[in-house]
């Protein structure tokens, strides 16, 4: 496998930074998994700096952000024609503060994993969750360092859906049912709650509780509401299909839901597209069944 990384400066520059936190955390894992980073030409020499992946083969280093590293990511995501140029998703720890966080390069970077289902990894805690998760799709056993991302039971989770993605949010969370009853609690945007909810009593659910927790419609600043929780840490996990291929009036609003994800990096896990929230559900499922 073969993930392109990146991060904003402030997640390298000094020892404890987001990027060797979460190296430090899944560097057992990355080297178990045989996963390739190709990273961008800052981020890779900070890699080097530290001393981590130290001796690593899978670590490859693509030009600086100025030279158009983060645009070369932006089209192996995309995948060139050379089966050595494609890649399976891109990890990039974003500073929400940071403008280039904001550049066109990044928000293609984003929205072309999107598209092509793969995962788009923005946070400390979602980059060590894909790694279990991956370790688990593997073969290998838990590890225990990442046993505090999958206590579901202490968690709330936002499920989110643009209207074209409706239909599969309701075949998700049919598929999923029991794992995501499992959380403490869910919330939602107004209509996606709704449907979820019908979804929900129509399985037993009791009639007089909501499965999902809703808040304002996304157009009228459920996304805003939720970023809230967020940023108070009283939202873990998001599970947020979006739609790509349309214009979407609340622009604005997704991008603040999901720049809130990053402000609070080693807490918080994103997943934008179906693909990447199924076998998320699947690894979750296996390592629960684990002896
Ligand atoms: P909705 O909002 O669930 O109220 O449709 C989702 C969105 O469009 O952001």
């Amino acid at each position: 496998m073969r993930m392109g990384l990146a991060a904003n400066a402030i997640h390298h520059d000094h020892d404890d930074a987001a990027l060797f936190r979460w190296l430090r955390a899944s560097e057992r894992g990355i080297r178990e998994l045989n996963l390739s980073l190709h990273a961008v030409g800052r981020t890779y020499a900070a890699i080097e700096r530290v001393g981590l992946l130290a001796g690593y083969a899978g670590l490859v280093r693509y030009p600086y952000g100025h030279e158009g590293g983060l645009m070369k990511l932006v089209a192996e995501v995309v995948g060139m024609p050379q089966p050595e140029r494609v890649l399976d998703g891109a990890i990039y720890l974003i500073n929400p503060v940071d403008p280039s966080s904001t550049f066109p390069e990044a928000v293609a970077l984003k929205r072309q994993c999107v598209i092509h289902q793969k995962p788009f990894i923005s946070t400390v805690a979602s980059a060590r969750d894909w790694i279990e998760c991956e370790r688990i799709h593997a073969g290998f056993a838990p590890d225990p360092g990442a046993d505090s991302l999958f206590a579901l039971e202490d968690q709330t989770i936002a499920l989110i859906a643009h209207d074209a993605m409706k239909p599969q949010m309701l075949a998700y969370a049919t598929d999923h049912f029991e794992l995501l009853s499992r959380f403490a609690r869910r919330v939602g945007t107004g209509t996606t709650g709704q449907h979820l909810n019908e979804l929900a009593w129509s399985r037993g659910w009791p009639q007089d509780k909501p499965w999902v927790e809703r808040y304002q419609s996304g157009p009228m600043g459920g996304d805003a509401q939720i970023a809230d929780m967020v940023l108070e840490r009283r939202c873990q996990r998001a599970i947020f299909f979006e739609d790509p291929h349309v214009a979407r009036q609340h622009e604005a609003d997704i991008q603040l839901l999901e720049r809130a994800v990053t402000t609070v990096t080693d807490e918080t896990v994103c997943m934008t597209a179906p693909r990447v929230a199924n076998r998320w559900a699947e690894a979750v499922r296996r390592r629960s069944a684990w002896r």
